[in-house]
């Protein structure tokens, strides 16, 4: 029988969640879903200086909002457990003993200063970097006395001298290493606290985990990995290295020239459709050109090797299209409560709106939805529906001709004689039109306004545009009208006459 494949996803809670970690996380749940398998997340603390409790539920969080969700995992528990590093350092010390035992790793007394100057030799010969196999050779009785005199000591794998080391890699093919130019990775500290590697290593073993997806920025560890998987003569796991994410000058995703943090685009008001398709289209394609798709089918359609190793662009304005094309499809009832935390920001929309404001809400989302490309920008773009008490812009001394022409334009268009008379006519029907107006009533009274003046509509629907929105272009009319409603609209004109002495 085939062994269960199983995936994990294993950050390190330090800093705000990185949207690399949804991106790996996601690979890894589909490989295991698509397989019948389980994914679990692991929470690699072992660098305790930089760890934080807030970081590790952060990462919960922002995997829940993505729905990338665990089948084990230290919230969530699983055979396996515990699934946090920092609650498993007693194992550590015991498996890297058992290397020692083996001739496999060995104790390293040298301090500091011999570190630091083997170092400097080392830069000066213009020699790479790395440790010089000193305590290597001390003997059994040597290492007893120095650990009874209290030496501090580090535990080091002993890379083998000479020949390759190979990664099977699935997207990759083998990847050669010369095992002279890889250090002895320490794998206990001074601290006596694990390394990343050990932890890593004995976790992924004894897990039972078939399969390590992780970013590229991994590969120069694994032939260390794989090296401590011989020296404890464990199977190995199959590796897969993603590629980097990447900023849109192709460098490696950095928070200089783009948002890594996943609390970024949650706040950002991205849906979590749009997220993880997107995160999915990372060095990855469906076939048949399709670009939208849910998690669901990503999952159904997943087969690893149709990762391309070519670098991923995270392009934001990618990302907002993909997440449009997703507010579209959503519920609409769903995306409005998802969305009100926007509108409450704004002040537009109280927290505990009821069923009316909550209905007005939906219309609003409703049009807006087909351009905006994340629900904090629906709330930046519906100013039109909710603030009734504005000017009209002005030129400034600064502006282009181009950029004054059309505030010019309508200042003008409310000064105009027969302008001015259009917006009194249509004050005239919409007082005898009830307070709530359907998108076909207020229609027919912007019709009504005009067969009645008998002009062409630019004289009639301009003046009402700008005294109805402040603005020249934009939404529609009708729509602005109906959802506002009776009331509201009569008060906006009244309130840009006020201003504006029209009449
Ligand atoms: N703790 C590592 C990280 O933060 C895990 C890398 C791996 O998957 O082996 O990404």
């Amino acid at each position: 029988m085939c062994k269960e494949i199983r995936t994990r996803v294993a950050p390190s809670p330090t800093g705000d969640p990185h949207v690399g970690t949804a991106y790996i996380a996601l690979f890894n749940l589909a490989m295991a879903k698509r397989n019948g398998g389980s994914f679990l997340l692991r929470i690699e603390d072992t660098d305790q200086t930089r760890t934080t409790a807030d970081s590790e539920k952060q990462i919960f969080d922002t995997l829940n909002w993505l729905e990338l969700g665990w089948d084990e995992g230290p919230d969530v528990g699983g055979n396996y457990g515990p699934y946090r590093q920092s609650e498993r350092f007693d194992l550590y010390g015991k498996y890297a003993e058992e290397l020692v035992e083996k001739g496999e790793a060995y104790y390293c007394f040298c301090t500091r200063d011999r570190l630091d100057k083997l170092r400097e030799r080392q830069k000066a010969m213009k020699k790479a970097p790395g440790y010089d196999g000193h305590c290597r050779s001390l003997s059994k009785e040597e290492v007893a006395a120095k650990l009874e005199a209290g030496e501090e000591y580090v535990i080091r794998l002993k890379m083998p001298y000479d020949g390759e080391t190979v990664i099977k890699d699935i997207l990759r093919g083998d990847i050669v290493f010369e095992n002279d130019k890889i250090d002895d990775q320490i794998l206990i500290k001074g601290d006596g606290f694990p390394t990343y590697h050990l932890a890593n290593v004995v976790d992924d073993h004894l897990m039972g985990i078939t399969h390590v997806i992780r970013a590229e920025e991994w590969i120069a560890s694994t032939p260390k990995h794989i090296q401590m998987y011989k020296a404890f003569g464990w199977d190995m796991p199959q590796f897969i290295h993603m590629p980097l994410l990447r900023n849109a000058d192709r460098t490696k995703i950095s928070k200089r020239k783009n948002p890594v943090s996943l609390n970024y685009y949650y706040e950002e008001g991205y849906i979590k459709e749009g997220m993880v398709n997107f995160l999915g289209l990372m060095g990855y394609s469906m076939g048949d050109n399709k670009e939208i798709f849910s998690l669901t089918e990503f999952i159904e359609s997943f087969d690893i090797t149709r990762v391309s190793l070519g670098g991923p662009i995270f392009d934001l304005e990618k990302l907002g299209w993909v997440n449009n094309q997703h507010m579209r499809m959503k519920d609409l009832k769903e995306l409005t409560e998802l969305s009100k935390r926007f509108f409450v920001a704004r002040g537009f929309v109280s927290e505990d709106a009821d069923e009316k404001e909550m209905k007005t809400l939906e219309k609003v989302v409703e049009i807006l939805r087909e351009t905006a490309t994340t629900m904090k920008k629906l709330a930046e773009l519906s100013d039109i529906y909710y603030v009734d008490d504005f000017k009209l812009p002005e030129v400034t001394e600064d502006m282009s001709n181009k950029a004054k022409k059309p505030i010019q334009r309508l200042h003008n268009a409310i000064k105009g004689e027969d302008e001015v008379k259009a917006i009194k006519c249509f004050v005239e029907k919409l007082e005898l039109a009830p307070e709530e107006l359907t998108v076909e009533e207020a229609k027919d009274i912007l019709n009504d306004t005009l067969d009645t003046m008998g002009t062409g509509p630019g004289k009639v629907f301009m003046p009402l545009r700008a005294v109805i929105t402040g603005r020249g272009k934009g939404a529609e009319l009708y729509n602005v009208i109906s959802i506002i409603g009776k009331a509201r609209t009569l008060a906006r004109i009244k309130n840009m006459n006020e201003q504006y002495k029209m009449y």
